[in-house]
């Protein structure tokens, strides 16, 4: 079953991808950790790429959906991807059901975390992740958490893009570009609204029923 997340920038997708991740041995694919990484690169398109992300606006649609390619047509992960931050816009939600198609796949279950944008702003900007093994965490919301955090404290850092000015926009983006998307999809039977207020594990157990359907 392969399914889609949405939700504004920190609905806390990636937190849920995470776990589905880890107990239905699933792969996350998150366009934003695979930007991210480009931007390591050093190349004149990753330093575009940069710009673009801090920025709060969409990288463009070629160079998102090439990177989707190599992980839809590898057999390894076949029926088994979580999307996390894809598709964003009409175009991509066309490329990915394409894309899908050749390879005789299809999306399952489309999910939506709902989160209102003042709540959005208070999580964000606390939000850090361990470089070392991937894990967010909200440094005002759970400082006994990082404190005891395996990997050790100095890991965390903060996204530049997490910052007030970028989140909002992100924010308004996301509601003047990909809200047209989930208005598309909504009328599907797959299509499920998630109140992404809830704790973190009520929406996950929320997760597993549909996925155990
Ligand atoms: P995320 O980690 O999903 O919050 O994405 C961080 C940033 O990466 C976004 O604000 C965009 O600049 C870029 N990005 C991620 N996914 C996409 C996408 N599907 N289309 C365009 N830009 C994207």
């Amino acid at each position: 079953m392969n399914i889609i997340l949405f939700g504004p920038p920190g609905a806390g997708k990636g937190t849920q991808a995470q776990y589905i991740v880890k107990n239905y041995n699933y792969f996350h694919l998150s366009t934003g950790d695979l930007l991210r990484e480009e931007t390591k690169k050093k190349t004149h398109l990753s330093k575009l790429i940069e710009k673009t992300i801090e920025g709060g606006n969409f990288v463009a649609d070629d160079v998102v959906n090439k990177l989707l390619k190599k992980t839809i047509s590898n057999l390894k992960f076949r029926d088994r991807i979580i999307f996390d931050g894809y598709p964003r816009n009409i175009q991509q939600v066309e490329y990915l059901t394409n894309l899908l198609g050749h390879f005789n796949q299809k999306i399952n279950l489309i999910i939506t975390l709902s989160v209102p944008r003042e709540i959005i702003k208070k999580r964000i900007i606390g939000r850090i992740t361990c470089s070392k093994c991937n894990l967010t965490l909200n440094q005002f919301f759970d400082k006994k958490q990082i404190q005891l955090h395996p990997c050790g404290e100095k890991y965390f850092t903060k996204r530049k893009d997490d910052n007030i000015e970028t989140v909002m926009l992100r924010y308004d983006v996301y509601k003047k570009m990909t809200q047209p998307v989930l208005d598309y999809l909504s009328g599907n039977s797959n299509y499920k609204l998630i109140d992404g207020t809830l704790q973190i594990e009520e929406i996950t157990k929320e997760i597993e029923r549909l996925i155990n359907v």
